[in-house]
């Protein structure tokens, strides 16, 4: 969990280039990104230690994965239950989804589940948000009801 990942970048595909042969925005045309779990959450740290800050960090200063990681744990926390939908452009994972992409956001949304329980104490308010809209009939983990 603590140890940093090497990726194919999600946005690029790994070949470095974006539209028009312009360096790919995501990995700077390294065509690999870096996810480093340490560092995500010690920048997502807030105040008095508090594992999750309450303002969104600068995405130009944080490592890879970290804004997202930070709406994601909100998300799942309850703090923000609207469809975490911007942050997937954080990551270069908007548009159609690859495995490239899959890798990357079950990373990050692994980090994002841990720290929505220890800042909020669950990880399952989204889903009891938003479960029974899709249909489904949501029980937090534990809580089963039996018929
Ligand atoms: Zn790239």
């Amino acid at each position: 969990m603590n140890g940093s990942l090497r990726h194919p970048c999600p946005e690029c595909r790994a070949t470095g280039t974006a539209w028009g042969g312009k360096p790919c925005p995501t990995c700077e045309g390294r065509c690999e990104v870096h996810v480093q779990p340490y560092a995500i959450r010690e920048a997502l740290k807030g105040r008095g230690g508090k594992p999750l800050r309450a303002t969104k960090p600068d995405i130009t200063k944080a490592p890879y994965g970290t804004t997202f990681v930070w709406r994601i744990a909100r998300f799942l926390g309850g703090a923000d239950p609207s469809m975490p939908v911007m942050c997937y452009f954080d990551i270069g994972c908007h548009g159609v989804q690859t495995d490239e992409k899959k890798k990357v956001e079950d990373v990050l949304w692994q980090i994002a589940e841990v720290l929505a329980e220890q800042a909020f104490g669950t990880s399952s308010a989204a889903c009891e948000a938003w479960l029974p809209l899709l249909g489904w009939n949501a029980t937090p983990r534990g809580h089963e009801v039996k018929s």
